[in-house]
């Protein structure tokens, strides 16, 4: 995946990731906040009906001991606050002082007697948690610690205070804290009657553990996933598409390169695009023209005359009949081509591409290089031709010698029965007349031998570098083809890829090209003609295996291989062989022969296998 669409991916993922975990906070402590509040009303409605019993319990024991005296109210105040564990005594007061009604739930604080005819509270100093309300004669003690039961609180951990109207002095705690707290939500009221309008304070910690860590890690894996897939799926796209565009670009770059012009049309027929060779060929090539009248073919030339409506309008790839032409200005061109439909993906065609391209510069380019590849093979053969001129001193001697041999007898022969014809009486001049004839046509016979002989130059010395076996009997192959071809010979190869000896380039091609030649000589006249050429390496040496399929050596021929003069052919001269021989020894290796098992014959070239360490490299 490239980088920047990683960084992309990881921004994208962090802002949704974080912008999901931000609402699930948010809903979280909304639920939260509802709770709290919901928790802190219930208790408020509670307190606030505690405040209102012990209000009414006042009024109530006030009005019996109006009627009834401290006697009657003895008799009942207890069934009376009974239900009421915040009352925990009820006084009954005169000018002597106060007596207790009820059995007390708790000590009592000291408080004056202020006779008062409407409810007030008294907040004795030292009371704590304890106040009195009193009315008439009456006090009722309340202990505001037992204003809740623990029945009362909610679930969830509430701190709640009560604090006294005016000096804001605490009188109530119920404490429930959590250190440290990740949120804390905190509400104030007053409680409700306007005798005690005590304001109460509720407070609510959370840990950090209320926080939905779970919701929130498995929304970041979800977006981790989707956008891990969404960069995946993006990198996929972008990388078709590079590819899709490259691939156009090396398509527009082919059609661009194409010395043939191509032209790009829509399905009416008019130029959609074109490359530069074909704005080359047709003139008033642009886009937007009506190809028909830019290229206005003509098949007078051919057996089949060009049908230009049913060309145009093709379905199907058509080619330009022979010798269509170009009608060009005032010149006619003879070219080549043919259109082609394009169709979509569904069938439906998307237009016509049209190929054409001049005949005759193409032609006149083909001869010229087969010209110069007939002049490098005609360079290679003189070459070869002039290296299988060298011989050395002592065979050229020795074969001089052995072919002059003959005609000199034989001109000692005439010569010496010429004399003897015309010192004879009676002189035969027409036998004489022969017989220096014979004389004659001997001599002119040395003479040719020796003509034949004078050509062969002087031996070059031999290069000692790397040389290629196979490269070798390749180039010969090549020089041999058409001969091989007229023929029909069977070539087959044994080669490694490469075969390095020691040698002179031209030596060793000499040396192939004799074996080869000798070859294709011995299968002239039989009917099945196979070349076999081998590569083997052993003992530090490349051989290269030459085999035919020929008449194989006769038994005169194996008895004098190898030396010269010895040849078989009408137009030979027997050098061919020992030549190489002498060659492939002068560079360190060796040629032999013989027949083949099968049929045809056999020779091996033997050289030295190229080191590191030989010179010339
Ligand atoms: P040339 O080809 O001029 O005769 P060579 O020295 O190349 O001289 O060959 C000598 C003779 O050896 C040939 O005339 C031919 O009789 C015989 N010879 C050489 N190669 C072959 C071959 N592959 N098959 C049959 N005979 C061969």
């Amino acid at each position: 995946m490239p980088r920047p669409v990683r960084i992309w991916t990881l921004l994208l993922w962090l802002a949704v990731a974080s912008l999901g975990s931000w609402a699930l906070l948010y809903e979280r402590k909304a639920a939260l906040r509802e709770l709290f509040d919901l928790d802190a009303r219930v208790l408020h409605r509670v307190l606030s009906q505690r405040l209102e019993q012990q209000e009414t319990v006042l009024n109530a024991v006030a009005a019996l001991a109006e009627q009834g005296g401290p006697q009657v109210l003895g008799r009942y105040v207890q069934a009376l606050v009974r239900p009421y564990p915040q009352i925990v005594a009820v006084e009954h007061c005169g000018a002597g002082g106060c007596e207790t009604l009820t059995v007390p739930r708790a000590a009592l604080p000291t408080l004056p007697y202020a006779p008062s005819d409407h409810p007030t509270v008294h907040w004795p100093a030292g009371g704590g948690a304890r106040y009195a309300l009193g009315l008439g004669t009456v006090r009722v003690w309340v202990d505001a610690q037992a204003l809740l039961h623990p029945s009362d609180l909610p679930r969830a951990p509430l701190t709640l205070q009560i604090f006294r109207p005016g000096p804001g002095k605490l009188v109530m705690e119920h404490a429930s804290r959590i250190h440290p707290a990740a949120l804390s939500f905190r509400v104030e009221k007053q409680l409700g009657t306007p005798l005690e309008p005590f304001p109460i304070r509720f407070h609510r910690d959370y840990s950090w553990a209320m926080w939905p860590w779970g919701a929130m890690a498995a929304w970041s894996a979800l977006t981790a996933c989707v956008a891990w897939g969404l960069a995946r799926g993006l990198t996929a796209r972008r990388q078709a598409e590079r590819a899709l565009l490259n691939e156009r670009h090396r398509a527009q770059g082919i059609v661009e390169a194409s010395t043939d012009g191509i032209v790009v049309l829509d399905p009416q027929g008019s130029v959609v695009q074109a490359n530069p060779a074909a704005f080359g060929i047709l003139e008033g090539l642009h886009p937007g023209a009506e190809i028909r009248k830019v290229a206005p073919f003509q098949a007078t030339l051919s057996q089949a005359p060009l049908n230009a409506a049913q060309f145009w309008q093709a379905a199907a790839a058509q080619v330009l009949p022979d010798g269509t032409v170009l009608q060009r200005g005032s010149e006619r061109v003879l070219v080549e081509g043919g259109l082609t439909p394009l169709f979509g993906e569904h069938g439906q065609l998307l237009g016509r591409v049209l190929t054409v391209r001049e005949v005759g510069p193409l032609r006149q380019r083909m001869l010229a290089q087969l010209d110069a590849g007939e002049q490098r093979v005609r360079e290679h053969e003189t070459l070869l031709a002039h290296v299988s001129r060298l011989s050395t001193l002592g065979e050229m001697s020795a074969g001089l010698a052995h072919e002059l041999n003959q005609p000199l007898t034989a001109i000692v022969s005439y010569g010496q029965a010429a004399l003897r014809l015309l010192t004879e009486e009676d002189a035969d001049l027409s036998r004489a007349r022969q017989a220096v004839q014979g004389m004659v046509g001997q001599a002119q016979r040395s003479a040719e031998i020796i003509a034949r002989l004078r050509t062969l130059v002087r031996r070059a010395p031999a290069q000692r570098v790397k040389v290629d076996l196979v490269q070798a009997a390749h180039n010969i192959l090549t020089l041999c083809r058409a001969d091989m071809q007229r023929l029909g010979v069977e070539v087959n190869l044994q080669f490694p890829p490469t075969a390095f000896v020691t040698g002179d380039p031209v030596q060793v091609e000499q040396i192939i090209l004799n074996l080869v030649r000798n070859a294709l000589d011995a299968m002239q006249d039989v009917p099945e003609r196979r070349l076999l050429l081998s590569l083997a390496q052993a003992r530090r040496q490349w051989t290269l295996t030459v085999q035919d399929s020929g008449t194989g050596l006769s038994v005169a021929a194996l008895a004098h291989l190898f030396q010269p003069f010895q040849t078989a052919k009408r137009d030979g001269l027997g050098l061919g062989l020992s030549l190489s021989q002498t060659l492939a020894q002068g560079l360190g290796g060796d040629l032999s022969g013989g027949n083949a098992q099968a049929r045809g014959a056999r020779f091996s070239l033997a050289l030295p296998q190229w080191t590191d360490h030989d010179p010339g490299t």
